[in-house]
């Protein structure tokens, strides 16, 4: 693939841009273990306002984030209500079982997106049997719901559900950003609702590393020694929070651009016969190949050919994924490239 020339393979291939290795460069740092780093404070502090929570906690990644917040809510053998399709539940290889203990139930969801009835309905009945439903999470975007926004007034909804029956509400906000870019409501107004949530910088935000967890400042102490346990605590960690503070005042609403992009691409990609497009609310097309011999596999490894690279969403199902380093005008020639890989291979 040495002729790649566009990557619509995710957003975390975003690279640090000039000014924000400059920024990087520039980072007042000391020890974080001793919160002695000033560039780590500074970013933990600009991210529990931004979300209005009362306390935050630098880590290396989103999944530590995910795991260290679970580990914090839950007990062994309890149960965490998410969806189906949840990050949580299909990319951290198994990462609730494995290091607490915890059991997932999963919904079935509609791109991600899951009902407080769904919830209400999966909470387990209190007795010597049942495991003890503990917590919920919450996809937003959705990731494997195709980027979906999740509706503020669904959350409202599981939240109340949660709080009737005393469970931890945590919202997986690895893309919360482009949720708030695109829905207009506030991070906070998000955050209102959940006792933890976390952000991270390494997706459309285009750090090279770094999520931030955030929740009451009790919720916070005692994630830090879950931070040390899981090996997530570091040293001069200034020089990559620096990253976050520089995307948290230069690549928030330009999010707005990568989720035009999209929407151009989708549009696009309708127009070729035989091609599903799923609807696009932010940065993440899905669709699905026609029913032929073309898997997504083939499909992939003949568009690299033409330099554009997309990920598989399934068997015949492919996601491209617009970000800080895909500009408007790559648009059309993916479309091209695609269109001719698909007329290409049904000559044969
Ligand atoms: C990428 C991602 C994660 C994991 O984040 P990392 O920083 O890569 O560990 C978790 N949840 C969702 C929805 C993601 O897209």
């Amino acid at each position: 693939m040495g002729n790649l020339r566009i990557d619509l393979f995710s957003d975390v291939l975003t690279k640090p841009s000039a000014g924000m290795r400059r920024a990087m460069a520039e980072a007042e740092v000391g020890d974080e273990q001793k919160q002695e780093d000033p560039s780590t404070t500074l970013l933990q502090e600009m991210v529990a306002e931004l979300l209005g929570k009362e306390a935050a906690v630098f880590l290396p990644s989103g999944a530590m984030c995910n795991q260290i917040a679970i580990r914090a809510h839950c007990r062994q053998g309890e149960e965490l209500i998410t969806d189906r399709s949840a990050h949580i539940r299909n990319f951290e290889v198994g990462g609730a079982a494995a290091m607490s203990g915890v059991q997932i139930f999963p919904l079935d969801g509609e791109r991600g997106i899951f009902t407080s009835a769904q919830v209400r309905a999966a909470i387990r009945p209190r007795n010597n049997l049942a495991p003890r439903t503990r917590m919920v999470s919450v996809e937003n975007t959705c990731n494997m719901g195709g980027g979906a926004v999740f509706p503020i007034s669904e959350i409202a909804a599981i939240a109340a559900v949660a709080r009737e029956h005393k469970l931890a509400m945590h919202m997986d906000g690895a893309r919360l950003m482009n949720a708030v870019v695109k829905s207009g409501v506030a991070a906070s107004e998000y955050a209102r609702h959940f006792d933890s949530l976390w952000m991270d910088f390494s997706k459309g935000l285009g750090c090279p590393i770094g999520a931030v967890l955030a929740g009451s400042r009790e919720f916070i102490e005692q994630c830090w020694p879950l931070k040390h346990q899981f090996g997530g605590a570091m040293r001069q960690s200034g020089i990559i929070a620096a990253a976050g503070v520089y995307a948290l005042r230069n690549n928030v609403d330009r999010l707005a651009e990568d989720h035009g992009n999209a929407d151009a691409l989708a549009r696009g990609l309708a127009g070729i016969p035989g091609l599903k497009v799923e609807p696009v609310e932010t940065n993440m097309v899905f669709f699905t190949l026609p029913e032929g011999k073309l898997d997504a596999a083939m499909f992939l490894s003949k568009l690299a050919e033409t330099g554009v690279r997309m990920s598989p969403g399934g068997p015949r199902r492919i996601r491209a994924v617009t970000h800080l380093d895909v500009t408007a005008a790559m648009i059309p020639e993916a479309i091209a490239a695609v269109e001719r890989v698909l007329r290409t291979t049904q000559e044969h």
